[in-house]
């Protein structure tokens, strides 16, 4: 898999020299037993183990084993292996420089030795006997085993019993040592990891190969449920112009803003293989997720930056989970922009989320999946209707079909009541047939004058109306700004809507004369205490005047003008877009629902509103006849 992980040709273990020594960034290392865990695997990773067995009594208080079947170490430098600074990773600051291996500095065991009764089993590859050496006596004496090292740590911080005492319950610990070599374990499903805890197995994974490896390494570790609620990513930054180095590689999964938690305790980040709680990486798929996640939600991820090794600083930590990036703004880009094309493309459209063991993504390579082509030629097991058949979703594809109404409800924005076009209801029956092929189905009723109720192939879909609307009409003020002028087109009011106004909004009305420009408004004052709107944005122009200006000039009013259209400008336009669209108890036509649900197909990040919340609903027949406890 990783490139960089592939083991290097085993070198002698070596003392670093002093200058180097003074390199590295030293310090503790040991905490508790996940932290000896991590450094032995690490380790026996570096060893290029296949198998990798982790063994635990009373939480790793009391043992910490860890069997590989690496490569091995020699005789001679067993004694060597457990000396402070000793390491056969590297041998000058190049080596450090692009550093490919988990570990380099040569301090692990020895820190480890010094808190804790020590031993090393190991049988050098090719090698006809196995030595095992005591770190205590020194010892040095054959034992039988197989090639590859065990290391064993018993009685952690048994010297130091206030340091034991900080140590949480057995319980606890045990937890802590799981969650490092599950880090550890999505990361590398090339080797098979097992967890015995007081003779028990706790977790077992076995190694998987091909292009889906990972998936399935995913799905045995984070479960099916997390598969079925995320999507998989996979990009090739472009490399910068001129560069020598790799491009970064972004790939992994991520949570769709449904699934997002009440806790960030679903968020994986690895570079190169590492796990890393990198501020940089957090912050850019926080960022990506800002438009379609509700309140302190988390989103939930996995994702692998693999950079060239000299792109990235690893030695800034003791315990080596953080990392300095050369040039993080690149990586933050590149990440942030990869998770938002990721979310943006509306599941209604087809691309709903992989589901069950049969349901791995699509074997693409590189970037185009990201693409407006992906919904041209992948299946898309969401929707039987639509799935695998290429010759037939040509004519189906939902931009293409847009009907007229579709195009008008997208262009009037009418918050005002439509009287009801009569239905012919032989047209109807006919189209209804069709509504099997549109992903978000035919529009059946209202409920409520609240939700749009659908019938699709699967069964029902219900549709928050306001919620769905409020995001196309954003979406779509969002496109105009960012289009051409950069202002969204005004249109004149034929009678200037006037309004009694605060001090507030006649000063906010004055300061922000041209962000209000901006966004197709146009307030002035008529005397000291009243404010005309004499424009509206064209595409918000069925709207109230009134209601929308004092709501965007309550928005400016708390932000500095000048940089209000750049930092508050998604806040606005939300704002703008709540008025903008559909208010509940306005009674819709079947057509004007359908035209609803064609837009939600073709509008990106249609499947949350504006806040986040979801807009639309699956209720498939399966979960109607549970409801009706009818068996099938
Ligand atoms: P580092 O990993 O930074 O080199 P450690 O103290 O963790 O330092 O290990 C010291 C050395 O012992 C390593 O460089 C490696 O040569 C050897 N070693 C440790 N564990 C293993 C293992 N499981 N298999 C093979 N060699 C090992
Ligand atoms: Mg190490």
């Amino acid at each position: 898999m990783n490139a960089l992980l592939a083991p290097v040709p085993r070198r002698a273990i070596r003392e670093l020299p002093d200058e180097l020594i003074s390199q590295i960034a030293a310090g503790e290392v040991v905490e508790r037993p996940a932290s000896v865990v991590r450094e032995l695997v690490d380790n026996a990773l570096d060893a290029g183990a296949t198998r990798i067995t982790v063994r635990l009594l009373a939480g790793g208080v009391r043992l910490v084993s860890v069997e590989d079947d690496g490569g091995g170490i020699p005789r001679d430098e067993l004694p060597l292996a457990l000396r402070r600074h000793a390491t056969s990773k590297i041998a000058s600051l190049h080596d450090l420089e692009s550093v490919g291996t988990f570990g380099f500095r040569g301090e692990a065991l020895a820190a480890i030795s010094a808190i804790a009764d020590c031993s090393i089993a190991s049988r050098l590859a090719g090698a006809d006997k196995a030595w095992a050496l005591d770190a205590r006596s020194g010892e040095l004496r054959p034992v039988a085993r197989s090639e590859g090292t065990t290391v064993d740590v018993r009685e952690l911080f048994f010297s130091t019993p206030a340091r034991r005492k900080f140590l949480k319950s057995d319980a606890t610990e045990l937890a802590h040592c799981v969650e490092a070599v599950r880090r550890m374990a999505l990361a590398r499903p090339d080797v098979a990891f097992a967890i015995w805890h007081e003779g028990k197995a706790v977790a077992q994974w076995r190694a998987h190969e091909g292009p889906d490896a990972h998936n399935r390494r995913v799905a045995d570790i984070l479960g099916e449920a997390f598969m079925a609620q995320s999507l998989p990513l996979d990009v090739i930054s472009p490399a910068q112009p001129g560069s020598l180095l790799r491009p970064v590689r972004l790939h992994g999964r991520v949570g769709l803003p449904d699934a997002a938690r009440s806790r960030a305790d679903q968020q994986y980040g690895f570079v190169n293989g590492r796990f890393v709680r990198d501020k940089v990486l957090a912050h850019a798929v926080r960022s990506a997720f800002d438009d379609v996640l509700h309140g302190q939600r988390q989103p939930s991820y996995l994702l692998f930056v693999d950079v060239d090794p000299l792109r990235v600083d690893v030695n800034v930590h003791p315990a080596k989970t953080e990392v300095r990036f050369r040039d993080s703004r690149e990586v933050h880009q590149a990440v942030r922009h990869a998770v938002e094309d990721l979310l943006a493309a509306p599941r209604a459209a087809g691309q709903a989320p992989q589901s069950g063991p049969a349901g791995e993504p699509p074997a693409t390579d590189g970037p185009e999946h990201l693409t407006g082509a992906r919904n041209g030629g992948m299946p898309m097991p969401g929707w039987p209707g639509l799935a695998n058949d290429a010759s037939d979703r040509g004519t189906r594809n939902p931009a293409q079909a847009l009907s007229q109404t579709a195009l008008l409800w997208g262009r009037e924005l009418s918050a005002a009541p439509l009287a009801a076009p009569p239905v012919n209801a032989a047209e109807h029956a006919a189209a209804f047939s069709e509504s099997e092929t549109w992903p978000l189905g035919r529009a059946i009723a209202q409920l409520h004058g609240v939700y749009v109720l659908a019938q699709n192939a699967q069964g029902m879909i219900i549709v928050d109306m306001h919620a769905a609307h409020e995001r196309i009409v954003y979406e779509r003020l969002k496109t105009q700004l960012a289009a051409g002028s950069g202002t969204l087109a005004s249109q004149p009011l034929l009678l200037p809507a006037t309004f009694a106004a605060s001090p507030q909004e006649m000063a906010t009305a004055e300061d922000s004369a041209e962000a209000l420009q901006t966004l197709g408004l146009e307030v002035t004052a008529l005397g000291s205490a009243t404010l005309a709107v004499r424009a509206m944005p064209a595409s918000l122009a069925q709207g109230d005047p009134v209601a929308l200006a004092r709501s965007v000039l309550a928005e400016l009013s708390q932000h500095e003008a000048g940089s209000v259209i750049e930092r508050a400008h998604d806040e606005l336009l939300a704002t703008m877009a709540c008025h903008g669209a559909v208010r509940a108890n306005r009674r819709l036509t079947i057509e004007e629902m359908n035209a609803l649900l064609r837009q939600m197909e073709v509008t990106e990040r249609s499947d949350q509103c504006n806040h986040g919340r979801p807009t639309w609903r699956q209720v498939s027949m399966a979960d109607l006849d549970r409801l009706f406890l009818r068996g099938r």
